[in-house]
């Protein structure tokens, strides 16, 4: 069944324009949705590295950056938005969660999840009409069917620019534009969240596994 979408921009036939764009490179992705929605789009950037902040601040320098400050970073994720900072003078809007917000030892990873994650998304997109996200397909099985543009469960248009792209893709690209990658990347953490919920992974396994390790859990809700 075809989605459509009410935004910003209008009555949007999503189905037909994720179809369109399935041949688009990712600039020419990042330049629709940028076109399409103005100011009433934002990037949310994970900081493992800055391929996706690299290809939209060319379109548009004061696009905002929007990071979820959970309070369980690695210190090394804190340290690449830092780096990226300076290095592309971002619009960066950082949420965090509220004072003495309940955490995983207290309340379990879904409640955490949700007072960390989901509800500073939900936010940082309240007056928003969609965002990018620098989701790939071959990141792990759960991804394989990312849609380049799709509508998320609060009704926004999601953009994924990067959804086609193969690992070779993304270690090509970070070797010609000098892209700012999370150190922890090579030191076999393809997947990085926070802290106490992400384990090293062997070379051959699914890059998410490391991710809530042998709970069953497999996304955090940012992207259900
Ligand atoms: Fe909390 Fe872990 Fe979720 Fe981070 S990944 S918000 S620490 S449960």
């Amino acid at each position: 069944m075809p989605i459509t979408a009410t935004t910003a921009a209008g009555n949007m036939d999503l189905t037909r324009i994720a179809a369109r764009l399935e041949q688009a490179s990712a600039p020419e992705i990042v330049e629709w949705a940028i076109e399409t929605f103005g100011r009433r789009i934002s990037l949310t950037a994970s900081m493992a590295d800055t391929i996706l902040i690299d290809i939209a601040t060319k379109i548009d320098p004061d696009i905002e950056v929007v990071f979820l400050d959970t309070g369980f970073h690695f210190a090394e994720t804190l340290q690449t938005l830092r780096r990226a900072q300076a290095r592309y003078g971002l619009n960066v809007r950082v949420e965090r969660p509220k004072p003495h917000a309940n955490d995983l030892y207290a309340v379990g990873t879904d409640s955490c999840c949700a007072v960390r994650k989901v509800a500073l998304l939900d936010r940082a997109l309240a007056d928003k009409a969609a965002w990018l996200t620098g989701l790939r397909r071959a990141e792990s099985p759960s991804r394989a069917n990312t849609p380049i543009v799709g509508l998320d469960s609060r009704g926004l248009v999601k953009v994924c620019p990067l959804a086609t792209w193969s690992d070779e893709d993304a270690d090509r690209y970070i070797v010609e534009h000098d892209i700012i990658v999370n150190p922890l990347q090579y030191e076999g953490y393809p997947s990085i969240g926070c802290w106490p919920c992400t384990d090293r992974v062997v070379d051959g396994a699914d890059p998410r596994s490391g991710r809530w390790a042998g709970s069953g859990k497999t996304e955090c809700g940012l992207h259900l």
